[in-house]
């Protein structure tokens, strides 16, 4: 499962649960992106921040784990890395890509569209305010799977925390204190 994790929350990891049990999956792997980029005009929080978090989120869960492959290679991260470097590391096993469906949506337009759906079979999973649309994507190569609706988005969590709102529940109780540690999302002064 790819994303920015900046940060990563219950919505995240409710869909990756959802999907390991349907699709009985023996390890959900969450791969924070690599660094530079601006995402939206936003500076993203540095990559080390969000790997210590997405691994507070994940420690406890015996299949699921982190990758920090993206964060490694450096550079933009495009889907197709990802792959490639994960298939070279687990060259027995089958891949599956967990994404929202906002994300799925913008698969076609993705680098080298074609040979991501040889290596990995697409998971596109509900998130509220997004309908699940798969006229124009490949057969067989796409699932789409309606997960409990979690209205949670990390830019939801990080409002909240510049306004002074508390995210306890949105996000585990461990993302909370790390990000009240090291004083993420705060209003500049
Ligand atoms: P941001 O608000 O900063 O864009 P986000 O909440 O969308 O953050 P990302 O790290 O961008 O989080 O998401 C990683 C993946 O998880 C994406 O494919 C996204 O669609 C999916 N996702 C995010 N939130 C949910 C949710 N509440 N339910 C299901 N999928 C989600
Ligand atoms: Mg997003």
């Amino acid at each position: 499962m790819g994303g920015t994790f900046d940060p990563v929350h219950h919505g995240h990891l409710v869909a990756a649960s959802e999907v390991q049990s349907r699709f009985d999956l023996d390890e959900v792997i969450f791969v924070p992106t690599g660094q530079p980029w601006q995402k939206s005009g936003r500076q993203v929080t540095r990559a080390e921040d969000r790997y210590l978090m997405t691994v507070i989120a994940t420690a406890s869960n015996p299949v699921f784990s982190v990758s920090r492959v993206d964060i490694d290679r450096g550079g933009e991260t495009y889907t197709v890395d990802t792959l490639r470097d994960l298939k070279a590391e687990y060259p027995e096993d089958e891949l599956f890509f967990i994404t929202g469906a906002d994300a799925l949506e913008q698969i076609l337009t993705w680098h080298n569209a074609d040979e991501l759906f040889t290596l990995a079979h697409f998971i596109g999973v509900t998130r509220p305010g997004y309908k699940l649309n798969d006229h124009h994507l490949p057969s067989g190569k796409v699932s789409l799977v309606e997960v409990t609706a979690m209205a949670i988005s990390s830019t939801g969590c990080r409002d909240r925390v510049e306004h002074g709102e508390p995210i306890w529940y949105l996000v585990p109780d461990g993302v909370v204190r790390y990000i009240d540690k090291r004083g993420l999302y705060r209003k500049p002064a």
